[in-house]
């Protein structure tokens, strides 16, 4: 299996890097925007779980479309399983939403998985997989983060889309809601908010990376085979 995961230099990224290696994967492109120290911690990772790691750098967020087209250009031959996970929020109420904020928001969380995936699809293997990270704002009303929970809400609705499109291949494309998780994304308030945070959930505790990657590896896996065009909630069971 060869897996490519975007913004796998940290958080869930790594996480489902490090798990793909670990369920058997030769090849593990791990592609970040700028934190080339974090991306390189990934890849000795990556190799101690059996797997040749791959760097990619480029920000997504500028400019969606040539960002998507310079990993893909990156990416040396075929592939098994795309992730888009790479993301930023955006924390911003909709009164303060500002053009360059939301612009970025939406390149980053829509506009470059859609060109990657269309990039790299005629590279893609047959029976592969590809998994878009989205968030439970999608499911929850989220007046803290409009812009992102658009934008996320339009990645969901991106893998139905897509799932006719590549079924006749065999290849399945689903989304996976992560709830709160203890990543650098919440680092300046789950410290205090931790106990807050945990109550969301029906499990009384924050997810880790971890708790998300394991259901990327179950759809990267044989037995997500017969699921398609889906929105896989992985929150925990946070406000149910
Ligand atoms: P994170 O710890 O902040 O890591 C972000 C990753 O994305 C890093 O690899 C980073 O690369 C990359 N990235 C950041 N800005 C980028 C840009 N402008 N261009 C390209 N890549 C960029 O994030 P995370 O918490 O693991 O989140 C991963 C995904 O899960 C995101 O799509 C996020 O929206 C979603 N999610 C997270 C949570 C949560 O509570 N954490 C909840 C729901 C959904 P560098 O290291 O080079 O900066």
């Amino acid at each position: 299996m060869k897996a490519l995961v975007t913004g796998a230099s940290r958080g869930i990224g790594r996480a489902i890097a490090v798990g793909l290696a670990e369920d058997g994967a030769e090849v593990v492109g791990i592609h970040y925007a700028a934190n080339r120290e974090a991306a390189s911690a990934t890849a000795a990772l990556v190799a101690a779980a059996g797997a040749k790691p791959v760097l990619i750098e480029a920000p997504l967020d500028v400019d969606g479309v040539a960002g998507a087209r310079r990993v893909a250009a990156a990416w040396e031959g075929d592939l098994d399983v795309l992730v888009n996970n790479a993301g930023i929020n955006g924390q911003q109420a909709f009164g303060e939403v500002d053009e360059d904020t939301y612009r970025r928001v939406v390149e980053i969380n829509l506009t470059a998985p859609l060109f990657l995936i269309q990039e790299l699809a005629p590279r893609l293997n047959d029976g592969g997989r590809i998994v878009n990270i989205t968030t439970g704002y999608t499911r929850v009303a989220a007046p803290t983060h409009p812009a992102y929970a658009a934008a996320k809400a339009g990645l969901n609705n991106l893998g139905l889309a897509l799932a006719p499109v590549f079924g006749p291949r065999g290849i399945t494309v689903n989304a996976v809601m992560p709830g709160i998780i203890d990543t650098d994304m919440n680092a300046d308030w789950l410290p205090e908010g931790r106990a807050q945070a945990a109550a969301i959930s029906v499990f009384d505790r924050v997810g880790t990376a971890e708790d998300v990657a394991l259901v990327v590896r179950y759809l990267a896996s044989d037995a997500g085979r017969w699921v398609t065009g889906q929105v896989i909630d992985a929150t925990g069971g946070s406000a149910l």
